[in-house]
C-alpha cells in the first residue's frame, strides 16, 4: 500500500486571516492572545483538510517565517536580541521585522535580513552566525504544535517537519567572515535531541528538509552530509529527508545513500530521475515522490501521471509514498472561494478556467486520488479520473488556450525582430541631438506616490461606485500634478507618474488576451506579505494598445521629453504562474511580441523614450549554474524582440531593481539597451565596479536615492555618489535618477528629495 502525506500546507488562511492578526497585532489593535488564537484556528483548520492523508505536516505552521522558526528551534538568536526584554513572541517578530527607535519603547533593532528562498517568491529570514555560535534546543514551539496535532489527528498521522542542519548552516550567514559549515559539530547534538525528544512525544516519522540537495554542492557539503546524517542515525524517530525544486542530479547517489528511513523526491521537475532514483534507493527505504506540482496551479494530468507511476508503484509497493511536489506554501490556498463571488468581491474567474485549476486544498485530493488508483486500481477511481480527464483535455483543445494568429506570430519572428538599426554609439548620437540633454540628465523610475486618494479612486472603479469617465478624469489629474512637480523640479525627462497602474504586472496583464484574475489567490511572499500572481493560461495577444493614451496625455503637458513606461516581457512572466503545457520561453516570446508592439504603438504617437523594466530578470535564474546560459539566452532575446523594433532616434531604457550584476553582466549589455537604470544607493556605488570592468558601453543611471528609505538624502550625498560613479564611467555616459520608482513614498518626502537631486545633477555638470 502506498501512502499518501503532504510535505507543508499555506499558513495564512483562505482569506489572508493570519495577515490580519499579524498586522493587528503589530498595530497594537489586538493582543498577542488574539494573533495566536487565530494561529491556532488556521493550524485546526488546515489540519482538518488533511485529515484524509496518512501522514499530516506538523511544524509548517509558522508566525512570519519557518526558516526564523528553525533559528529560535535551535536558540540562534541573533546577539541583538538576546537579553532584551519582551516576551519569546515580542523578540521573534523583532528579528522578523526590526523595530526601529521610533517605537514606544527605545529599543531599536534592525531586521534579519531576508532573501529568496531557493527559486520561490517566498522570503525568508536569513539566519545569522558567528564562529562563536551556540546552539540551544528550544523545541516548545514544535512540541505545542504536535500537542494539538495529537489531540485533533491522534498521534500516528502527525508527522514534524524541520529544516534539515545541513540546509540550515547553508542558509546562514556569517558575521564575521567565518565558515557556517564549521558550526555543524555544534550544531548536531541540538538536532538530535530534538528528534528525541519527538520520539519521546510519541512520533513515527519526521521530515527534514534538505532542498540543498537540488543545488550545486562542493565536495565538503557534500561530505557534510554524510556526516550529519551518520550522526543523527542513533536516534529514534525515522526520518524521511525531503528534496524539492529540482533535479538531484550529482548529488543522487549522495541522497539515496544518506543513513535514514526516506527520500522524497521533486518527481515534477525531476521526474526523468525517477527511475534512476528507484534503482539506487536501497531496498529498505521509503520512496516519496512528489507527483502533483506544488508550484503551479493547474489541474494534474492524472492519467498521464498513472502512466509513469504505475510502473514505479509495481515496483516500489509498501515503499512508495506520495505527496505533492513540495510544501504547498507556494500555491493558493482553496480554489472553492473562486467559485462564486458575492456584490463586493465578484467572481473573476469563469467556470471553464476553474475546471482547468487546483490550489492547495484540491492538490491534496489528487493526491489521494492517485494513492487510490495505485492502491485499488483504476477502476476504484473512474469516475474521477474521467472527470480529471475530461477538464484536462478540454484546457489543451480550448481555443482561448490556443490562439492560431499568436502561434502565427511567433513562427514570423526573424532574427531581424531582435536587431537595432544601428550600433550604440551612432544610436546615441542621434537620440542626442534629439532629445537634446543635458550632461547628467535628470529622471525618474516610473511611478510618483500612489496617494490614498488614487487607491480609494481605483477600488471605487472596480466597484462600479465610480464611473470609467470620472476615473479617468481623476487619474489625469494625476498625471498632470506629477507632471507639473517634474517641471518644477527642474527634472530633464519626464514620466507621467504611473498613477493609473495598481502594479506593474497585474496593469499589462489586465489588458493581455490570455491572462486571468484570481480574487483570493493569494501567496505568503514574506510575513504578512502576500501576493497574488496572475495566471498566465492561454497565448497572448494585445487587442489593443495598452499605455498610448496615458504617455500621449501626459506628453501634451510638456515640451519636455516624456518617457513611455512599459514592463518586460521576463518580469511579467517571472511574477505570473504560467502555463504548465509549453516552456515558458514560448510564453515569454508571445508576450514579447506584445510589448514590442506597445513600443512600437508608442513610437508611432511620438513618444522618444520607452523605458521597459525587467525588476525580475535575475530572479528567474534556475538554481543550478548549468542552466543559467539557456536562460539568458531566451530572456535576453525576448528583451531585445520586445524593444529593438524601433528607430535609431527612439532612446530605449530598462531598469532593474537590484545590484548583483557581477555573474550577469555580459547578458546585460546583450540586452544594448541604450540606458539602464539600476539600485546601487546603498552600495557606495561599488557595484559599479563589474560595469567598469567589463567596459560596459552604453548609458548608466546608478540610482542615488535609496526609496525604500523615508530618509532625504542630502545634495552632497548624492554628489559624491555620483562623483564616485564617475570615477568608473564617463560622466558622459551617466545619468542621475533614485533607486526605483517612488509609489511607495510620499510627495513631501519625493519633493525635496528630487530638488536635492536636481541641484546635485547642476553641481555636478558645473564640475566638469
Ligand atoms: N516603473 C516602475 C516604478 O517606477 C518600476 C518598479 C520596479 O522596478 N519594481 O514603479
Ligand atoms: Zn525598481
Amino acid at each position: 500500500m502506498a501512502l499518501v502525506h503532504n510535505l507543508g500546507f499555506p499558513r495564512i488562511g483562505a482569506k489572508r486571516e493570519l495577515k490580519f492578526a499579524q498586522e493587528g497585532f503589530w498595530k497594537g489593535a489586538s493582543s498577542a492572545d488574539q494573533l495566536l488564537s487565530t494561529a491556532k484556528l488556521i493550524r485546526a483548520a488546515n489540519w482538518q483538510q488533511q485529515a484524509d492523508l496518512d501522514l499530516v505536516p506538523v511544524g509548517d505552521f509558522s508566525l512570519y517565517d519557518q526558516v526564523l522558526d528553525m533559528s529560535f528551534t535551535l536558540g540562534n538568536l541573533p546577539a541583538r536580541v538576546q537579553g532584551l526584554e519582551g516576551s519569546e513572541l515580542d523578540r521573534y517578530f523583532r528579528v522578523a521585522r526590526g523595530r526601529s527607535a521610533q517605537d514606544s519603547d527605545c529599543n531599536s533593532v534592525h531586521a534579519g535580513e531576508m532573501t529568496k528562498w531557493f527559486d520561490t517568491n517566498y522570503h525568508y529570514i536569513v539566519p545569522e552566525v558567528t564562529a562563536d555560535t551556540r546552539f540551544s534546543l528550544n523545541p516548545e514551539r514544535i512540541l505545542t504544535q504536535l500537542a494539538e496535532a495529537q489531540i485533533q489527528l491522534g498521534l500516528a498521522k502527525a508527522k514534524p517537519v524541520i529544516i534539515g542542519p545541513v540546509t540550515y548552516l547553508w542558509l546562514s550567514k556569517a558575521k564575521d567572515g567565518s565558515d557556517p559549515l564549521a558550526l555543524l559539530d555544534q550544531l548536531l547534538p541540538v538536532y538530535s535531541a530534538l528528534l528525541e525528544q519527538l520520539a519521546d512525544a510519541g512520533v513515527a516519522w519526521v521530515q527534514i528538509d534538505e532542498p540543498i540537495l537540488v543545488t550545486d554542492l562542493d565536495t565538503r557539503w557534500k561530505q557534510a552530509f554524510e556526516h550529519a546524517y551518520h550522526t543523527l542515525k542513533a536516534n529514534r524517530p525515522q526520518v524521511l529527508v525531503a528534496t524539492y525544486f529540482g533535479t538531484l542530479q550529482d548529488n543522487l547517489q549522495l541522497a539515496c545513500n544518506l543513513p535514514v528511513a526516506g527520500l522524497h523526491i521533486d518527481g515534477v521537475r525531476g521526474r526523468e530521475e525517477v527511475t534512476k532514483v528507484v534503482d539506487w534507493l536501497p531496498g529498505h527505504k521509503v520512496l516519496s515522490i512528489g507527483a502533483v506540482d506544488g508550484r503551479n496551479i493547474w489541474k494534474t494530468d492524472l492519467k498521464r501521471v498513472l502512466d509513469w507511476l504505475e510502473p514505479v508503484a509495481a515496483k516500489l509497493g509498501d515503499r512508495l509514498w506520495l505527496a505533492p511536489s513540495c510544501s504547498l506554501l507556494h500555491v493558493p490556498v482553496d480554489l472553492e472561494s473562486e467559485v462564486s463571488g458575492d456584490e463586493d468581491k465578484p467572481a473573476t474567474l469563469d467556470s471553464e478556467l476553474i475546471r482547468w485549476l487546483a490550489f492547495a486544498r484540491q492538490k491534496l485530493v489528487e493526491v489521494q486520488l492517485l494513492g487510490r488508483a495505485v492502491n485499488e486500481g483504476r477502476e476504484a477511481v473512474a469516475e474521477q479520473l474521467a472527470d480529471n480527464q475530461a477538464a484536462i483535455t478540454s484546457r489543451r483543445l480550448s481555443e482561448r488556450v490556443h490562439n492560431r494568429s499568436v502561434k502565427a506570430g511567433v513562427g514570423g519572428v526573424t532574427s531581424g525582430f531582435g536587431q537595432r538599426q544601428s550600433a550604440y554609439a551612432q544610436r546615441a548620437a542621434k537620440q542626442a541631438e534629439r532629445l537634446k540633454l543635458p550632461l547628467y540628465p535628470t529622471t525618474t523610475i516610473g511611478s510618483f506616490p500612489q496617494t490614498a486618494e488614487i487607491r480609494k479612486a481605483r477600488l471605487a472603479y472596480k466597484k462600479h461606485e465610480l464611473s470609467e469617465a470620472d476615473y479617468q478624469t481623476q487619474m489625469k489629474a494625476e498625471i498632470e500634478r506629477a507632471v507639473l512637480e517634474q517641471e518644477k523640479l527642474g527634472l530633464d525627462l519626464l514620466v507621467h507618474g504611473e498613477a493609473e497602474r495598481n502594479d506593474m504586472v497585474e496593469y499589462f496583464g489586465e489588458q493581455l488576451e490570455g491572462y486571468a484574475f484570481s480574487r483570493f489567490g493569494w501567496v505568503q511572499s514574506y510575513g504578512s506579505r502576500c501576493v497574488k500572481p496572475p495566471i498566465l493560461f492561454g497565448d497572448i495577444s494585445r487587442p489593443e494598445p495598452m499605455t498610448v493614451a496615458w504617455t500621449q496625455f501626459a506628453q501634451s503637458l510638456t515640451d519636455k521629453p516624456m518617457k513611455g513606461m512599459l514592463t518586460g516581457p521576463v518580469t511579467i512572466l517571472n511574477w505570473s504562474f504560467v502555463r504548465d503545457d509549453q516552456p515558458r520561453k514560448e510564453s515569454c516570446m508571445q508576450l514579447a511580441l506584445a510589448i514590442r508592439q506597445e513600443v512600437q504603438d508608442l513610437e508611432a504617437a511620438g513618444v522618444h523614450v520607452i523605458q521597459i523594466d525587467e525588476a525580475a530578470l535575475r530572479e528567474g535564474l534556475p538554481l543550478r549554474r548549468s542552466e543559467w546560459q539557456h536562460y539568458l539566452d531566451w530572456a535576453v532575446n525576448c528583451f531585445r524582440i520586445s524593444a529593438n523594433g524601433v528607430s535609431d532616434e527612439t532612446q530605449i531604457h530598462t531598469h532593474m531593481c537590484y545590484s548583483e550584476f557581477n555573474d550577469i553582466i555580459e547578458s546585460i549589455a546583450r540586452m544594448d539597451a541604450d540606458v539602464i537604470t539600476i539600485e546601487t544607493s546603498r552600495s557606495d556605488m561599488e557595484l559599479l565596479d563589474v560595469f567598469e570592468a567589463f567596459e560596459y558601453p552604453n548609458e548608466i543611471g546608478p540610482g542615488v536615492y535609496d526609496i525604500h528609505s523615508p530618509n532625504i538624502p542630502s545634495v552632497e550625498q548624492m554628489v559624491s555618489l555620483m562623483s564616485k560613479a564617475a570615477e568608473r564611467i564617463p560622466a558622459e555616459r551617466l545619468w542621475v535618477n533614485p533607486d526605483c520608482g517612488l509609489k511607495t513614498r510620499q510627495w513631501a518626502e519625493v519633493i525635496p528629495a528630487l530638488e536635492n537631486m536636481v541641484a546635485a545633477a547642476r553641481i555636478l555638470r558645473l564640475q566638469t
